[in-house]
């Protein structure tokens, strides 16, 4: 879930030291999963210009330069909730075009993300999770 911005190729010389290992089978599965979440958000506009690969990586990544975002196979692997909020979390870097985890990108994160899985990222930011959770109406 950290957020960077890379002035370069992608995968290849994104900072890593080496290329993620894509996920290629779960391709299909991540498209319906971002195509829902945007489309659920009514931001169907950006499903077009955003690229994700679920990858063989400790934490996903949002490439904002490249439109880009890694979701991590262990993720995936704990089933749909975990993955749909992961996926929410790094599609929110990516519409609101704002480094880190401040007011755009929660704006954005309680539209993306399902209400039924917002607790997943009360354990990753909560002092930002709450106060923004509460200015934009999504929690109480
Ligand atoms: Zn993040």
């Amino acid at each position: 879930m950290r957020q960077t911005t890379y002035h370069a190729r992608w995968p290849q010389e994104v900072g890593i030291r080496r290329p993620p290992r894509i996920a290629w089978d779960l391709e299909d599965e991540l498209q319906a999963a971002q195509a829902m979440l945007l489309e659920d958000a009514h931001l169907s506009n950006w499903n077009s210009k955003i690229v994700g690969h679920v990858a063989d990586v400790r934490t996903g990544l949002a490439y904002t330069f490249f439109q880009k975002y890694t979701i991590p196979l262990w993720a995936y692997r704990q089933g749909p909730e975990l993955f749909l909020y992961y996926v929410a979390h790094e599609l929110s870097h990516l519409v609101c075009q704002e480094h880190g985890h401040g007011k755009r990108f929660y704006e954005v994160f309680f539209k993306l993300c399902p209400a039924w899985a917002y607790h997943h990222e009360s354990g990753y930011k909560p002092r930002n999770y709450v106060r923004y959770g509460k200015e934009f109406g999504a929690l109480k």
